[in-house]
């Protein structure tokens, strides 16, 4: 990841933490809803937290996959 000039996300203003990206950020809601339909049972807190056991799992893949894109806009620092 890169420094970047505020903590906020430019679409949403919250902070731009790992929770926002995955379940929050109306930027990734397209990546998201490709990823609920692999997994039925994303949002639940048990699949997160076998996605993060098995980090090379294809669900944890998808999950990769949709930070890197969420986070690619982000690699210009706006003065
Ligand atoms: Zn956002």
């Amino acid at each position: 990841m890169k420094k970047v000039a505020s903590p906020l996300c430019s679409e949403c203003r919250m902070v731009e933490d790992v929770y926002h990206i995955m379940l929050e950020c109306v930027r990734n809601e397209d990546i998201r809803s490709q990823i609920v339909r692999k997994i039925e049972d994303f949002m639940n807190t048990g699949t997160c937290n076998r996605i993060l056991a098995y980090p090379l799992s294809e669900e944890a893949k998808e999950v990769y996959k949709m930070v890197g894109i969420a986070l690619s806009p982000r690699n210009v620092i706006y003065n």
